[in-house]
């Protein structure tokens, strides 16, 4: 099995747009929004929802007022100022103490610490994760709450549930929407895939995030293939993006013209293969052709597990 992982190193470049029009042209894919911090690959594909799961990371404590004898002591020792003393009375004193889940970053002292032991420490729900139905095939998605962290470990388990869905199914391939940026969710995005698809825009700032996660992927020992979107935007900076990709081993797959189309699709919630003919849509269509083909060349996909990607991260920090 074959896993494409579409990213960008910034956001805002047309990778979604790109990924989307591939869904509609791959026969038999299984597609996976591993942006998890930003999804939005659901208002196009608009998923029907056929299994939802919490998805649990870390611990959180939580104050039980009835045995709290509001001596402060968790409050003196939190770091993150995760303590408040405005809990309710419980007839033995007027107030308690409270911890507030979004700032409380789970290190487990004030727990520790509590003579009375009346504090609870629990499995952090940080979102939602889905296997759904599509258009386009069946796609593995998430919600992550608020402020929720640990999005590299829900890429990872969203990958892994792809990977599942595509051996129950027999599809052989996997198209996943990778995140922003080079830190843990992109490197979770990328770990073990076949092939890395950079949709780059011919900017200032969209040639500088290139060449980050450029050498990201090359530190992972992932190939890749790079699309200049929008390149009649700036041809000089179009020119200048190809030329460094060849210097540095990643294929050039070729060029999407600016086209309103495009934009057109995202607002009827329509990927450009299926709203237009135009510029954008030709060239998407020639360039999944080139990127089927190099797919073929590519090794099969293997997940990483968690601790192998919490010591390729660490790796990539040193
Ligand atoms: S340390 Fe325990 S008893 Fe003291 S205020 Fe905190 S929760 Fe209440
Ligand atoms: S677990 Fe740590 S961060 Fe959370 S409230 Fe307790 S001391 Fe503060």
């Amino acid at each position: 099995m074959k896993e494409l992982v579409v990213i960008s190193g910034k956001g805002g470049t047309g990778k979604t747009s790109i990924l989307a029009s591939f869904a509609s042209l791959a026969e038999k894919a299984v597609l996976a929004d591993c942006d998890v911090d930003a999804a939005d690959l659901h208002l196009v594909l608009q998923p029907r929802i056929e299994r939802r799961e919490d998805f649990t990371a870390g611990c959180k404590a939580r104050i039980k007022p009835g045995h709290c004898t509001a001596c402060g002591k968790c409050e003196e020792l939190c770091r993150f100022d995760a303590i408040y003393y405005d809990g309710p009375g419980n007839g033995r004193v007027p107030k308690t103490y409270r911890v507030d889940t979004i700032a409380c970053e789970g290190c487990g002292v004030c727990v520790d610490f509590c003579a009375e032991n009346a504090i609870a420490f629990e499995p952090a729900v940080c979102g939602q994760w889905f296997v759904s139905e599509t258009r386009c095939g069946p796609m593995v998605h998430a919600k992550l709450g608020v402020a929720a962290e640990n999005s590299g470990k829900l890429v990872t388990l969203l990958r892994r549930m792809a990977q599942q869905v595509a051996a129950e199914q027999k599809r052989e391939l996997i198209l996943c929407d990778g995140s922003p940026g080079i830190g843990c969710p992109v490197i979770a995005s990328l770990t073990g895939a076949s092939l890395a698809l950079f949709v780059v825009e011919p900017t200032t700032s969209g040639r500088h995030d290139f060449m980050r996660v450029a050498q990201l992927t090359a530190q992972l020992g992932i190939p890749g293939m790079m699309i200049v979107n929008k390149a009649d935007v700036n041809e000089d900076v179009a020119r200048e993006l190809e030329e460094f990709a060849r210097q540095h081993e990643i294929d050039v797959a070729g060029r999407v013209p600016y086209d309103p189309d495009v934009t057109r699709a995202q607002i009827a919630r329509k990927t450009v293969i299926e709203a237009s003919t135009g510029p954008a849509a030709k060239a998407i269509r020639s360039l999944w052709a080139k990127v089927e083909e190099r797919l073929q060349h590519c090794s099969p996909a293997s997940v990483g597990d968690l601790a192998q990607l919490a010591g390729q991260k660490q790796e990539l920090e040193r």
